[in-house]
């Protein structure tokens, strides 16, 4: 395995082909094809963004695909950001179709079409949906595995409300479920409202989650929109409010993507491989059963510790593939997997287990009715990673009140006047552009570059 700091690039692209997590060799650039593992991964983190959708009242719907170039062209700025990226379809068969249809790259223009038919009266809201599709979009850019690709795995949660102020508490909300999922995730990010001319088209506001890697360079991970009325004045989305008069409905979006994937691949990843948190590992306890006398009764001791894990609700396998126990070390470490549990004639004859955690030297040796407490060696796993990440973190980002330090490899915190003239001047110096201001950090001092009045914000290269 390519050591992860001397050259980042090459062990991201290495670890994703070895624990064939994703296949980029598809005929269509950016493309790429999910394999069993990375898929596995994927449909864990949509789990836990099901569940806590759910619990925050957001419902899942599902939306075509293709959006027609009339629908799409209702809210001007909106198509204006998009329209280098759009894939058109033109043909139905042999024939022209009468309107282009775009393949989406997002949903604002399929599902605000839909809104004003569901949406009356004050009682109908909030309103709030989200899906978990592929959205398309023409990057010119260099693709990258789980970063910059084509066809993107995109979660997207629209919602409706009776006015601004409600729909401020959605972001609130937003926070939230974003704050439960980079706690399973182990993930530690930066909040930052985007300068004006980086947030979303048509959005009134944006804040984005960006998070530092390797490769000194900040991901953004996530990202919530508040639209205020904008698309829903374009779009008609109005409700008949208590007082018997027609109001417009205020809107806000949540962006995520596998996007989370290379953030735990960057992050959490070490020379040995992927090390992965235990809500995402496809398999979350591997048993190596030791080859040596009684193999019979080891492989029958392995498969009732499995079935008490598996009742435990693990994800548990045993490996009885003809290979040495050093070689499977190995793979499952490379594959990121929580806990293994070694079994040998020591063991069967002691009704005990040896431990390892992915995230530590030691083993520990544990006696069979103790595998009742194995969520505790999983959580430990997961403190483990936590605390590497936060120090990461902490390491990559550094508060700086000089420009003459602005070109260190970190992710910046630094007063800033929110000019373009004076975000270029630090883009020109150090390739670091302006991710906004900190959200909800009311600090003030001079602008790093004018003087002038700044607020604290954050610059990085981003990926
Ligand atoms: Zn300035």
């Amino acid at each position: 395995m390519e050591n992860k700091k001397n050259d980042f690039s090459e062990w991201y692209n290495e670890i994703i082909d070895t624990a064939k997590l994703s296949d980029k060799r598809y005929n269509i650039k950016g493309m790429n094809v999910w394999l069993p593992y990375g898929l596995k991964i994927m449909h864990s983190i949509d789990s836990l963004l099901r569940e806590y959708s759910e619990e925050h009242g957001i419902e899942e719907v599902s939306f075509p695909v293709l959006i027609s170039r009339e629908q799409l062209e209702v809210e001007f700025e909106h198509v204006k950001g998009f329209e280098n990226e759009i894939y058109w379809v033109t043909k139905g068969g042999t024939t022209p179709l009468d309107i282009d249809l775009a393949l989406r790259p997002t949903s604002e223009a399929a599902m605000y079409t839909m809104f004003p038919l569901w949406i009356r009266s004050h009682t109908d809201l909030p309103f709030r949906v989200y899906q978990i599709v592929s959205v398309y979009r023409y990057e010119t850019k260099h693709t990258r595995s789980f970063i910059r690709v084509r066809e993107i795995h995109f979660y997207e949660a629209h919602t409706a409300h009776i006015n601004f102020e409600d729909a401020e508490k959605q972001m609130v909300d937003y926070l939230k479920i974003m704050e439960k999922l980079s706690t399973d995730l182990c993930i530690k990010f930066s909040m930052n409202i985007r300068p004006d001319w980086d947030k979303f088209p048509g959005a009134m506001y944006s804040v984005a989650f960006d998070t530092p890697m390797p490769g000194n360079r900040t991901l953004q991970i996530g990202t919530i929109h508040e639209y205020g009325e904008n698309f829903a004045k374009n779009y008609g989305i109005k409700y008949l409010d208590e007082n018997g008069e027609m109001q417009y409905v205020s809107q806000t979006t949540f962006g995520l993507s596998e996007r989370l994937i290379a953030a735990i691949i960057g992050i959490h990843g070490d020379d040995k491989g992927l090390v992965l948190p235990y809500k995402l590992a496809p398999v979350q306890v591997i048993i190596v059963p030791i080859p040596g006398d009684n193999y019979d009764e080891i492989l029958e001791y392995s498969e009732t510790i499995k079935s008490k894990l598996s009742g435990l609700g693990v994800r548990c396998q045993i490996d009885n593939r003809d290979y040495t126990p050093g070689y499977k070390f190995n793979d499952w470490e490379m594959k990121g997997v929580p806990l293994r549990l070694e079994i040998g004639k020591r063991e069967l004859q002691e009704q005990s287990v040896t431990i390892s955690l992915r995230t530590e030297k030691k083993k520990t040796k544990a006696k069979f009715e103790e595998i009742d407490h194995i969520y505790d060696y999983l959580n430990q796993v997961n403190s483990d990673i936590q605390d590497k990440a936060s120090k990461f973190y902490e390491d990559n980002t550094v508060f700086i009140d000089t420009l003459d330090k602005i070109k260190e490899d970190k992710m910046v915190m630094a007063y800033w006047c929110g000019s373009k003239a004076c975000s270029d001047r630090i883009e020109a110096l150090s390739e670091k552009t302006a991710l906004g201001n900190i959200k909800d950090n009311n600090s003030t001092g001079p602008c790093i570059v004018c003087g002038k009045t700044g607020k604290l914000s954050a610059f990085s290269r981003t990926y």
